[in-house]
């Protein structure tokens, strides 16, 4: 549309997996309930968890508080009990010495990214270029969208270890990664939206101790990490450093649809950020914070995280490398990323003859729904194989549903490596 601006155009295109989401949407509605859906995002609705929200929301209503919180305008920088539950959690489990001007509320975490990269990368006052660097890429698709000028984005392919005849692991290049000055921000998820990899605490402080010797902000994403969601399957820590912004998100502990995310971090940086959302959207949605207040108050928000959350998508993890190691042929080179954290598996399989995008064609014709790999590599060189050869199965369907899934998958590869 010509009376589009340039944001505008680029602000109307479906960025990366979102493209996908549209696609596999469509497709499920055609065929009512006969598929087997491994591709979705939006997390399980647990019992306990939603008896919890449901809980919280009941006791606000009973309280003259209610009403303040429903019925008029907050601050920019969240709720008030939040923000005070937020520092007392933090300071009580981390140790952090935190203040409330150590905290931003923004609506969902998404929302934090779009903000804080757009204050940090992009033209500065002097008219130097600053980029986004995501540090190991494949990673989350919805940081593809997020920078007013695309070609600020600036993505390094990983180093891969092999271990085990099955398993892969990420890891950043440490060799490769140099942050300089024209970096404006470093952005991850840790544990990583698609891949399930969760970089070390070595590796961290390596890339955060880089970072910081250029005074670059290092902002990790947290949706899937401790202490909520919780979904974390080896022992990670988080450490506060001075250009290290903590980005938690209560979306995969129960509450997507309240638009929450919980920002940590020094208050220079997010200060400005906290502008940028006023201008914005003035603030989150105070019902979501007020009931967050309540959880993580109470300690509950954390427990239930630890107890029924983490455990029911760990298990789902289980049943699907066994399925993977009964029906995937021996012989047939596949790997599974070690599984570390967060609700995915990541299936590399580097002979496929098909592509990734191929491969989720003919799956979906067998009546199996997964997401191919190649929107997980945004700002990637187009000539990288290996960004082709994987797809992202999620462990949000039930145990049968994914081991019938496996079992078309396994099926479908093998035709595939057959054919040619
Ligand atoms: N970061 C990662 C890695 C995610 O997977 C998601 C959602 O899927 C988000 C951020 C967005 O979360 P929120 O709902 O807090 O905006």
């Amino acid at each position: 549309d010509p009376r589009l601006s340039h944001l505008g155009q680029r602000m109307s295109r479906l960025s990366g997996v979102r493209a996908i989401n549209k696609d596999i949407a469509e497709t499920l509605q055609k065929g009512g309930s006969h598929w087997i859906d491994l591709g979705a995002g939006n997390p399980v609705i647990l019992p306990g968890v939603e008896a919890m929200w449901r809980r919280y929301t009941q006791e606000l209503m009973a309280e003259p508080e209610f009403g303040k919180v429903l019925c008029r305008y907050g601050v920019s920088q969240g709720y008030g009990p939040l923000l005070e539950a937020v520092v007392d959690y933090f300071n009580r489990e981390y140790g952090w010495g935190i203040t409330r001007r150590n905290v931003l509320i923004t609506p969902g975490s998404q929302s934090f990214y779009f903000f804080a990269v757009n204050v940090f990368c992009g033209r500065d006052a002097d008219g130097q270029r600053r980029t986004l660097l995501l540090p190991l890429i494949p990673d989350y698709t919805g940081y593809g969208g997020i920078l007013i000028e695309e070609s600020d984005l600036q993505a390094m392919p990983p180093t891969i270890e092999k271990q085990g005849s099955h398993t892969f692991k990420y890891r950043p290049d440490l060799d490769q990664l140099q942050v300089d000055k024209q970096v404006g921000a470093i952005l991850f998820s840790r544990p990583c939206n698609p891949t399930g990899n969760v970089i070390t605490d070595e590796e961290v402080a390596q890339i955060v101790q880089r970072a910081a010797a250029v005074d670059v902000p290092v902002i990790i994403d947290s949706a899937y990490a401790i202490p909520f969601p919780h979904l974390t399957y080896v022992p990670m820590n988080l450490t506060w450093a001075e250009n290290v912004i903590h980005c938690f998100s209560l979306s995969k502990a129960g509450l997507p649809g309240e638009r929450v995310g919980i920002a940590i971090g020094p208050e220079h940086l997010l200060q400005s950020v906290e502008c940028f959302q006023a201008n914005a959207s003035i603030h989150s949605s105070q019902l979501g914070q007020a009931i967050a207040a309540r959880a993580i108050r109470s300690g509950e928000l954390a427990k239930l995280s630890e107890q029924v959350i983490r455990p029911h998508y760990h298990k789902k993890m289980e049943h699907l490398q066994a399925a993977f190691a009964r029906e995937f042929p021996q012989e047939l080179p596949w790997f599974l990323h070690k599984a570390e954290g967060a609700l995915f598996a990541w299936l590399w399989l580097p002979d496929l003859p098909i592509s990734d995008r191929e491969l989720y064609q003919q799956l979906k014709q067998q009546g199996v729904v997964v997401v191919p790999g190649s929107p997980f590599f945004p700002g990637m060189d187009p000539s990288w194989s290996h960004q082709y050869q994987c797809v992202r199965i999620s462990l949000t369907a039930s145990v049968e549903q994914i081991e019938q899934g496996v079992a078309i998958l396994s099926q479908v590869v093998e035709q595939a490596h057959s054919r040619t």
